[in-house]
């Protein structure tokens, strides 16, 4: 893969702090078990590091739901108060790469940097990876390749870059791979080598629970789009924060697991089985541009919190990876009835006032009201009024001005009697509008 191709010129000329490199050095050669601890031989007049004697807290213990509490004093928990490696810290780092290889067993694992090998660092939350991610790879009028509705915080990061954004058709099973191929054919294969030709650089996609439609895309799809990828030469993104809120079994394979040129970015995230306020997320992909994300990290926050690694480090130390997984499964049974109960709400009100697919995973359910073109006023202003709170799907295109008959209801956080006062009182409001 020549990588050098999907990057700004911003993002090549970005280079290491030799101070943090000295630093990093250090904490990479010691043991896990010693990362606290220098030896008592080593004199540094090297840190520009607070003295953490200074700080005043102190310790902290978080009491843990299915787990023993989780306590940081002493050198620890000056460690969590402490400056740490940009990529995130070691424990947590290696942690997460077993954890990589255990669900997805990389082709790309034991591949040399120069062949993509893969590798991981630490982000403030997928976003803050996701964020760099575009960066790191979009120049004013790059075209990119996504299916809309598309998550709204992707649109966002995008615009302000210029990317010139070519939406892929899909449907409930996800990106359709024969539009693809047909939005491709505009270009040859060859005309990748060419920089005037323009040819995609990446695409976007949420494989799983899709952030608003709920859609799930298929293994079989996969297959066939990371082929177009090879064929174009196109780098994939996956994000991927609802991979483990999926509600069948087996999980679907993801792009990662197929990835044997070193072409997929993967984004994942914590937000929604541990903490979304931690921000703790990380990102899995070629060395060198996971290399790149760091150090664009080297100069915008430093690193992600400490405090906040620290403490997921630690509860899923303590876990290990069945206890990780067992509470997954936790977590997808909670979001499994709470699915079925935003259905039975749907089917009892909306049947035959709206139309909606069953989400595989996720948190959304994405509704398109019969009769109504733009649905806009009903849900922000109507609905409101009759304390509902849904979005409008106009959000989640690349033109957000043009009508849209859609609305995503979230059944994260509402109990199955709300959805059913929400669901009636939308009823109510769609017939009186009609
Ligand atoms: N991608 C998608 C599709 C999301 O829905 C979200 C969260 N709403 C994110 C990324 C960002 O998640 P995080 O909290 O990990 O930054």
């Amino acid at each position: 893969m020549n990588y050098a191709r999907f990057l700004t010129a911003k993002s090549a000329a970005r280079k290491p702090s030799p101070i943090r490199i000295m630093g990093e050095k250090w904490v990479r050669s010691l043991p896990a078990d010693k990362i606290s601890k220098a030896p008592k031989s080593l004199i540094s007049l090297a840190a520009g590091s607070p003295n953490p004697n200074m700080f005043p807290f102190k310790s902290v213990i978080i009491t843990v739901e299915n787990g023993k509490p989780i306590q940081l004093e002493g050198d620890l928990m000056k460690r969590a108060l402490q400056y740490s490696p940009s990529s995130g810290i070691p424990e947590l780092l290696s942690w997460l790469k077993q954890l990589q290889i255990k669900l997805h067993n990389p082709p790309t694992t034991h591949h040399p940097p120069s062949q993509g090998q893969m590798d991981l660092c630490v982000t403030s939350g997928s976003q803050d990876g996701l964020c760099k991610v575009f960066e790191m790879t979009i120049n004013p009028g790059d075209n990119i390749l996504l299916n809309e509705p598309v998550y709204s915080g992707t649109l966002q990061a995008l615009h302000p870059l210029g990317a010139n954004i070519i939406n892929v058709p899909s449907d409930e099973y996800g990106m359709i791979p024969e539009s693809l191929k047909e939005i491709l054919s505009k270009w040859k294969p060859e005309d990748s080598k060419d920089p005037q030709k323009n040819t995609p650089k990446f695409l976007y996609t949420v494989p799983n629970g899709n952030n608003p439609t709920g859609n799930s895309l298929t293994g079989d799809r996969k297959r066939k789009i990371y082929e177009l990828a090879r064929q174009y030469d196109f780098l994939i993104i996956e994000d991927d924060p609802y991979y483990f809120l999926q509600f069948n079994k087996p999980w679907e394979p993801t792009f990662l697991s197929m990835d044997v040129d070193g072409r997929v970015i993967r984004a994942d995230s914590f937000s929604k089985i541990l903490s979304s306020g931690l921000r703790v997320g990380f990102i899995t992909g070629p060395k060198t541009l996971i290399e790149r994300i760091v150090l664009h990290t080297q100069v915008s926050s430093l690193h992600p919190c400490t405090l906040s690694q620290l403490m997921v480090s630690q509860l899923l130390q303590q876990w290990g990876e069945e206890g990780f997984l067992a509470h997954i499964e936790r977590v997808t049974d909670f979001y499994r009835n709470q699915r079925d109960a935003i259905l039975a709400a749907a089917d009892k009100w909306l049947s035959g006032l709206a139309e909606w697919h069953v989400p595989i995973a996720g948190m959304f359910l994405w509704i398109k009201i019969k009769g109504i073109p733009d649905v806009k006023w009903l849900i922000e202003e109507k609905a409101l009024k009759k304390e509902i709170l849904m979005v409008p799907g106009n959000a989640f295109y690349i033109d957000s001005s043009a009508p849209r008959p859609y609305f995503r209801a979230s059944f994260s956080s509402v109990s199955p009697e709300q959805m059913d006062t929400a669901f009636q009182r939308l009823a109510q409001l769609i017939k009186e509008s009609l």
